[in-house]
């Protein structure tokens, strides 16, 4: 395994924020994990698990802690079969690829999220009317309160919007080895997402494959959303907001526009910012970028401060406006003695 001492967190996030991390370690095998955490408690220091940091924040002052990268690579597929175990160092949108190359459908929707495979059940990443949690049978994973490894269901993780037991119930216990996928032979089944449809339809397309699906996500997403490696963001900084019958029944009354879907009813909280008159505004340093205004960008924020400033003008802004409070997308890394006296609701 690799250690580094005192790596700046905003080298390891794409918001580009962040202090230094007193020990990174990066670990290449499975039995290098164990290790890792043993590391961390001969030296009396906490842990945080990170990826690629395209939905993580640091702050100013770094972490006084180890944090633990899955540098684990493979994919493993048996002759015929239609599962994949991939491991959870591999980069997402290379697994997307793989799986589009072979005519598999499942995941093509999830095309160009930036980040690891190891992550992508965390929030159970999802785009497109697709989600991460519809292909997932199981991860393999180090259990940290038990000290062994154990494999996790995809009951297990109770997945739901943006959420799995990995970011809520059991957060930080089980460091994710790998995942394992089940994909099918064929193509997504129409309607397909709205904004794949209207795309399709002025563009008078007719390739539907898992390769044609990918080719056009690829292109709204690149229309739409900043690249990481042009732009510094955590893509969408807030999470849509889910509603109850009443609640919806309410909003609709309001002439706001609820969606219906599989997953409930919501209001694209872009749409609350855009309506409160935020989008395109440059707010201490960061963009509320005009092409999806879920979307903050860091344009010239030096600080986390500079971004907890923009992020809470917003919230209060569509509050007061709708009485909506919008809640944070990304997580932070927290120093221990700072995360008790965190008080702010619903961030
Ligand atoms: C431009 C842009 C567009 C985006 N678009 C989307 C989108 O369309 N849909 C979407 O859902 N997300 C989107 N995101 C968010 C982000 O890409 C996803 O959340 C992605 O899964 C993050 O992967 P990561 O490896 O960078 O995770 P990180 O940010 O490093 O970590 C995210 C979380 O996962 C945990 N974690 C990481 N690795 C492990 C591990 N091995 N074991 C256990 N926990 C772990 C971390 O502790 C943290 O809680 C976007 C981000 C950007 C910058």
């Amino acid at each position: 395994m690799k250690i580094k001492e005192n790596v700046l967190i905003s080298t390891l996030t794409t918001m580009r924020l962040g202090g230094p991390a007193r020990y990174v370690i990066e670990v290449e095998s499975p039995e290098e994990v164990p290790a890792a955490y043993d590391f961390a408690r001969d030296h009396h220091l906490p842990t945080f698990i990170l990826g690629g940091g395209a939905n993580t924040i640091g702050h100013d002052e770094g972490f006084d802690g180890v944090i633990i990268i899955n540098r684990m690579l493979g994919i493993r597929q048996a002759p015929l079969s239609t599962i994949i175990e991939v491991m959870g160092g591999e980069i997402w949108d290379d697994v997307v690829q793989y799986t589009t190359d072979r005519n598999l459908t499942g995941i093509e929707a999830l095309s160009k999220i930036p980040g690891l495979a190891s992550a992508a059940p965390v929030q159970n990443i999802g785009a497109y009317g697709q989600e991460v949690a519809d292909a997932l049978t199981e991860i393999y994973t180090y259990d940290t309160k038990t000290t062994s490894f154990y494999t996790l269901s995809r009951s297990d993780l109770q997945f739901s919007y943006r959420k799995s037991i990995l970011n809520t119930t059991e957060k930080n216990r089980y460091f994710v080895i790998s995942i394992t996928l089940a994909l099918k032979q064929g193509q997504m089944s129409r309607p397909f997402y709205n904004s794949i449809e209207r795309y399709i339809e002025a563009n008078s397309l007719t390739d539907f494959s898992p390769q044609g699906i990918r080719e056009i996500v690829s292109t709204i997403r690149a229309n739409k959303l900043p690249d990481p490696k042009d732009k510094a963001s955590s893509g969408s900084f807030f999470k849509n907001i889910y509603l109850n019958e009443t609640e919806a029944a309410s909003a609709e009354a309001k002439g706001y526009p609820v969606h219906h879907g599989k997953d409930g009813h919501k209001i694209n909280s872009g749409w609350l910012i855009e309506q409160a008159g935020l989008a395109g505004q440059l707010l201490h340093g960061m963009r509320v970028s005009s092409a999806a205004a879920l979307v903050l960008i860091n344009e010239s924020a030096t600080s986390y401060d500079d971004l907890a400033k923009a992020r809470d003008e917003i919230r209060n802004t569509v509050h007061a406006k709708f009485g909506y409070w919008l809640e944070q997308e990304p997580v932070e890394i927290i120093n221990i003695h700072k995360e008790s006296s965190i008080t702010s609701p619903g961030v």
